[in-house]
């Protein structure tokens, strides 16, 4: 457990922002799923005919999936930060349990570790 818990009121601020965040990422996740699907099932007279046209194409569609990839980590991450805040846990660092620094939680306010926690994870 934390041994210096975010106050209520605090929190609060990081929720909203969150909740602000998860819904503008699940606006674009969906409108670019879309938008995805619709390319891949195009009429057959708007197919290109040469090769190089259907290679990249198909280029686009990977970097528009790769894209819904990493937003879906980042929607993930940001549930769990809104869980954290209903248990009263967010805003400390899942790994050692110290307060994730305010400046940190401003810039990436579902993070669930401290600096060093994610350096040493990334590594
Ligand atoms: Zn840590």
């Amino acid at each position: 457990m934390a041994k210096k818990a975010m106050k209520k009121m605090e929190m609060k601020v990081y929720k909203e922002r969150l909740l602000l965040l998860r819904a503008r990422l699940r606006g674009d996740v969906s409108a670019m799923t879309e938008h995805t699907l619709r390319d891949k099932n195009g009429e057959l007279s708007t197919m290109p005919l040469h090769m190089a046209d259907v290679g990249s194409d198909n280029f686009e569609q990977e970097f528009t999936l790769s894209l819904l990839q990493s937003e879906g980590d980042t929607l993930s991450m940001i549930e769990s930060a809104l869980e954290r805040i209903e248990e009263g846990t967010y805003g400390s660092c899942d790994e050692c349990s110290n307060s994730i620094p305010k400046t940190r939680l401003n810039a990436i306010p579902y993070t669930p570790f401290c600096v060093k926690c994610a350096e040493k994870l990334q590594s």
